[in-house]
Formats: structure tokens, sequence, C-alpha cells
């Protein structure tokens, strides 16, 4: 290769997203065992067709699926790839699971995520809600020291569902005050302490039993607990032997003594609907898992690669 071609090779690569650059690591290498067992799985079916179902030997090439030939058989009409009724086949797809998840790490759409790791979009859903199901099971379960609670509204969505159960909302709807238009409006719960511990709940309501109820046992003894002073805050700091610190927004009183306030929740609430702006909107069932995928790579901690690996190997036991 001429050094000018090499040269801009060189500049195409720095456009590449952190997982395309890890498939051409990989691809590199080449050396991985089940990638060189696939290989060698394809040949075969190039030197010896054999449907994996009837065993005709009758069949044609028939587009791609996660990276690899699809045939379909022109006997029984089935579709299959080389792994077909392998051992491989759930390997291979376990192999992907890294690239899916770094691709949910750089907060891609399904359809991105499905490209780049060369699937459909049905299995592309069907993984992200497996793969956040367990971030969104890690939340702090201990607060302490300075603790600021707030809540923040995310409008009630039936996205994806066949039927709704309610007429589907007209465009431009504002966010209500808190309390009205319920069946509208999801309020979440995000309490997080200075150490960035951070526990959030989707809540049916901010009443003080519901607020007591979500958080009994959560919050330490003698902590002091910032709010806005909704009523419901002042009679939880009761119930919980809090020190109450009462911010008053729209009196002016946005931070007291210099160290109480609520701006590290309000911020993290900005930065929640910021990025969740990308999904155009997500269905209320599935919101637990957003704000858990949101709450995981808010924690810069939690992006290193042991982290990744860990989760990796969880869902290798699944
Ligand atoms: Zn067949």
């Amino acid at each position: 290769m001429i050094p000018a071609q090499f040269t801009k090779l060189m500049t195409e690569l720095e456009n590449l997203t952190d997982s395309q650059v890890r498939y051409i690591e990989k691809w590199l290498k080449g050396t991985d065992s089940t990638s060189q067992l696939i290989s060698e799985l394809e040949e075969r079916m190039v030197e010896k067709p054999e449907c994996p179902h009837c065993h005709s030997s009758l069949i044609n090439r028939h587009g791609k699926v996660n990276k690899m030939q699809r045939y379909r058989c022109k006997n029984c009409g089935k579709t299959f790839v080389a792994t077909t009724a392998t051992p491989l086949a759930r390997l291979r797809y376990k192999e992907l699971w890294l690239d899916y998840i770094r691709c949910m790490l750089d907060s891609k759409v399904l359809r991105e995520c499905a490209k780049e790791c060369g699937i459909n979009l049905k299995t592309s859903f069907r993984w992200r809600h497996r793969f956040l199901a367990l971030p969104s099971t890690l939340k702090a379960s201990r607060l302490e020291g300075i603790i600021e609670a707030d809540e923040t509204l995310f409008p009630y969505s039936e996205k994806g569902a066949k039927k709704l159960s309610r007429p589907p909302h007209k465009r431009g709807m504002k966010a209500q005050k808190r309390g009205r238009s319920k069946e509208d409006w999801v309020p979440v719960l995000t309490v997080r302490d200075r150490a960035k511990n951070t526990y959030e709940a989707i809540l049916p309501d901010v009443t003080t039993e519901t607020l007591h109820k979500e958080l009994v046992g959560k919050l330490e003894k003698d902590s002091v607990l910032c709010s806005d002073g909704y009523k419901s805050y002042i009679a939880l700091s009761e119930k919980n032997d809090l020190i109450h610190k009462r911010l008053d927004m729209a009196g002016g009183i946005k931070v007291i003594d210099k160290v109480f306030h609520i701006q590290n929740v309000n911020a993290y609430h900005s930065r929640l609907k910021l990025w969740i702006k990308r999904f155009h909107g997500v269905a209320t069932k599935y919101l637990h898992h957003y704000l858990g995928w949101f709450r995981y790579m808010d924690t810069p901690e939690n992006l290193n690669e042991n982290r990744l690996f860990h989760i990796q190997q969880q869902l290798m036991g699944t």
C-alpha cells in the first residue's frame, strides 16, 4: 500500500466507533477459535451443501444473519446458517453480546445496535431488555450524610403495545404540576447522597405513604435530607429521624449554608432527560430499564473493562 493510501486509511479509522474498532481488532488478529471454527463450517457448507433439517443438498444462499451466510433449503424451505444444529449456535450469540453491551454503553438506538452486531431488530430488542434487566437492579441500598431528593416526571407511554388501554397523547402536551393528571405522567423519584449513591424508583404518586414505603430502611438516621420542601418530604424526614433542609426554588432559596441544596439531583435529572431523548419516547413498562442503564453509565467507575467483563460473566451464566 502506498503511504498516501495508508494515511487516508488511518484518517478513516479515526471515525470508527469503539465497537467497530474492536471488531477490526478481532478481525485483524483473526485468532479466536470460535470464528475459525465457524469459517471452517462455512467452507464445509460450500464444499458439501447439506440442509441440517432434511439433509437435502439443494440449497440456496439467502441473505446474511449475525455476520454469517444464511441458506434456504429448496426441499423443505427452511433457512439455516452453518452453525445451525451445532453447539456453536449459542456460543456465537454470546460472543456478540459483549459487542452489543458496548453499543449500549455508547447509547446507540436499537437499529444501530442491530446493524453493528449484525443481528435483526427483533433480536436487538430482546437483547436490550435482557441486558438492561441487570443494571436496573443495581441501585443504592443505603444513603447517608447530605441526601438530596427530588422527583421528575416522564410522560406515560404505551409505545410498542398492540392495544392501547387509553387514547394516545396529543403532541405538545406539557408537564402538569405534581399530583395532577396522574394518568399522563409517571413520577420518578431520585435520591442521591454526596458519595453519589443513587436510589431511584418509579412511583404511583408522591404521597408521604408512598415515599415512606419506598425509602424505609434506606436513609441513615441523622442524615440531612434536602428537598424542595414538598409536604411529603417534611413528613418523611420526621418519620425517619432526618434533619430536613427545605429549599424554596420559587422563593429564590436554592442553597442553605452553602452545602444544602438539590442541585446534584437536578443536574442528574437534566442529564437523564437529555440522554433519554435519543430513544424518542420509551414505553413506561420499560422505563425502569432505561433508568438503570443511565444510572449505571452516570457512574464513571462502572464503565471500566473489569465491570464490563463482570457483566458479561453474569450473562454467560444465564
Ligand atoms: Zn431442508
